[in-house]
Parts: C-alpha cells; sequence; structure tokens
C-alpha cells in the first residue's frame, strides 16, 4: 500500500505505563494502517493494549503513559513530532473518538446544552459564529443520532438520560470532530444487548454516510465483522494477525485469534465458550518470545525465547507466530 493511499500508519510503536514501582511494557511495537474511507476492527481481549493504542493515536495517553519509540503518521504528518498546534488542528476537526463509559465522558452538573457548546467553541475556534449557532449545530447533531425529542435532550442533564441516550450524545459529540476518521472505543460498554445492536447499526449508518474512515473497537465480534473490512487481532500488547475480516472469522490462523473466536459468547449457542484458558500477560514482566506462550496449545521451545514477526502468508493475510514462519527464517531469528 503507498504511502499516499494511507490515511492513518503507527510503525513499530511502544507504549510503557510507568507507576512508583513499576513499568508495565504495554504495546510492543504495534504497526496498522488504515486507507480513506476504510473500516477497520481491532479485537482481543480486555487488556490487549486496543484503548492504549488509540489514546496513542491521539496523543492522549494518562500521564504515566510514555510511547517510547515508533512513528504515528496522520496523511504525511508525524503526529510524535508535530507542532501543538497541528496536533490540535486534527483533533478538532479531523478524529473524533468516542469513548468506552458514556458516564464518565460527559460532566454530571452541566447541561448536554453547555458541553455540547463548550465542545463546538473549540472545534469552531476562530470562526464568526454566535452562540445560538452553536447551539443550532449541537441540536443537528443530536437529530443525527436518532435522539428523539432533541430539544429537551439538549436541556437536559446526563443523570435525565438513559444509558442508551446518553451514548448517543457521545456520539454526536465525536461526529463534532471527526470529520476524516472515527476512533470507536468499546461504544456498548454497560449498554444492555439490544442497545448495543442499536448503536452499533447507528455508527455504521452515520460512518457511511458520512465516508469517514473508522477503528472499531468491539467484544460484540459479530458486529465487527460486519461492519468492518478489515481485522487486526491484538494480544498482550502486539498485533497478532491481520486479516479481511470474513476470512479471519471463517479460517482464523493465530492459535490465539482460533480461541478468540471459539469462546465469543454467541446469541444462539448450545453452550457458551468457557473463556480462554490462563491469564493475559503481566506487563510488569511480559513473557519472552511469544507473549501468548504460556497459554498457547501448540507452543515450542522456540516460541519461548523468539519473538515471531508479523509476516505475510499471502496476498491479504499476515500472521505472528512460528508456526507460520518458514523453517529458514525460525533459523534466521534463532542466530
Ligand atoms: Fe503459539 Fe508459538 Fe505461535 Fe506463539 S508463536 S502463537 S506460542 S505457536
Amino acid at each position: 500500500m503507498s504511502e499516499a493511499s494511507t490515511l492513518l500508519k503507527v510503525e513499530d510503536l511502544y507504549v510503557k505505563y510507568r507507576s512508583y514501582w513499576y513499568t508495565y511494557h504495554v504495546l510492543d511495537g504495534v504497526s496498522i494502517r488504515i486507507k480513506p474511507g476504510e473500516k477497520v476492527g481491532l479485537i482481543g481481549e480486555s487488556g490487549a493494549g486496543k484503548t492504549t493504542l488509540l489514546k496513542s493515536i491521539l496523543r492522549i495517553l494518562p500521564p504515566q503513559g510514555r510511547i517510547t519509540k515508533g512513528k504515528i503518521l496522520y496523511k504525511d504528518i508525524n503526529l510524535l513530532r508535530c507542532s501543538k498546534g497541528t496536533l490540535l488542528e486534527i483533533r478538532r476537526k479531523k478524529v473524533g473518538m468516542i469513548f468506552q463509559d458514556p458516564l464518565a465522558a460527559l460532566n454530571p452538573v452541566f447541561t448536554i446544552k453547555e458541553q455540547m457548546v463548550d465542545i463546538l467553541k473549540y472545534i469552531y475556534k476562530g470562526s464568526n459564529y454566535k452562540k445560538s449557532d452553536l447551539e443550532n449545530i449541537a441540536l443537528e447533531l443530536l437529530r443525527e443520532v436518532m435522539l428523539p425529542d432533541p430539544e429537551r435532550v439538549l436541556n437536559s442533564y446526563p443523570f435525565q438520560l438513559s444509558g442508551g441516550m446518553r451514548q448517543r450524545v457521545v456520539i454526536a459529540m465525536a461526529l463534532a470532530s471527526a470529520q476524516e476518521l472515527l476512533l470507536a472505543d468499546e461504544p456498548t460498554t454497560n449498554l444492555d444487548v439490544t442497545i448495543q445492536a442499536q448503536i452499533l447499526k447507528l455508527i455504521s449508518n452515520l460512518v457511511e454516510k458520512r465516508r469517514l474512515s473508522m477503528v472499531l473497537v468491539s467484544h460484540a465480534l459479530g458486529m465487527v465483522r460486519s461492519m468492518t473490512k478489515r481485522i487486526y487481532v491484538m494480544y498482550g500488547g502486539n498485533i497478532v494477525e491481520e486479516a479481511p475480516s470474513s476470512k479471519l472469522f471463517n479460517e482464523p490462523l493465530h492459535p490465539y485469534t482460533q480461541l478468540l473466536i471459539e469462546n465469543a459468547p454467541k446469541i444462539i449457542a448450545t453452550k457458551l465458550g468457557e473463556g480462554i484458558k490462563g491469564n493475559p500477560p503481566d506487563y510488569r514482566y511480559p513473557p519472552p518470545g511469544c507473549r501468548f506462550h504460556p497459554r498457547c496449545p501448540y507452543a515450542m521451545d522456540i516460541c519461548k525465547k523468539v519473538k515471531p514477526l508479523l509476516i505475510k502468508v499471502n496476498n491479504d493475510r499476515y500472521v505472528a507466530c512460528h508456526l507460520y514462519a518458514e523453517k529458514d527464517m525460525i533459523k534466521k531469528l534463532e542466530v
């Protein structure tokens, strides 16, 4: 894929968190790319590093988080090197993010109108919009996310709205700045199953209508499959597989992807999966070699020593697993 056809490119990204006593080695050389208009899924268990990756893109990691290596290119702008002004402009006008928890994303002591107008003031800084113009834009955004009685919602406090309504407000706020790319981080957490499907459908329609690119993080694997064209699978701070969405589900290659899909909760199921045996890695002391080796049913000696690289296994599929590496490549890696 040429640079020109890439909207966002993350290259070999390393992120660590530091606490008083420990260093947590979370992202471990992550690379992803997104073309204009492309919808990409990011799946994996909780704690795999998905939120850290999305927050790194917008440079909104908490103070303990540090990007220690890598590149994040938005078109041809390196977001790790650009001026603060350029970064703010991208956050205001180009890339929007839907956060996991709508209650945490909304301030309980201000009305939706006050909060939306505040955000719109920031987005339209320098324009001639009056407060009433911004209120009209806010109202339009609430209509766009199909909220019934948007005037009432605009004048409400968050606690006066249901979980699904609050999440629609959060989506409206993200849309205000997402003119090119939407980062949707578990947009249906804490919502009941029927509302989850409605919210994901709404996001899918809005992304289509506005011709946005999207990175969707969700545990609703069936929805990720239907809403995206390509999926990255993350485990322990690494991308372990990348494939077109339908191929990934029909024929998962990486042992972790196989277990993740096998154990996904299904609405129609004779028996629910029991989850993948073992625990995700402790980021203070991540396992050497393949971070999945303590849980992998196929682990070999090499897996405990050498980190598998993400290699192309055919035209559109990539996997990071020694089972797929050529024998001579394994030898080369062992040297
Ligand atoms: Fe399993 Fe080894 Fe492949 Fe890791 S590299 S997934 S431990 S077979």
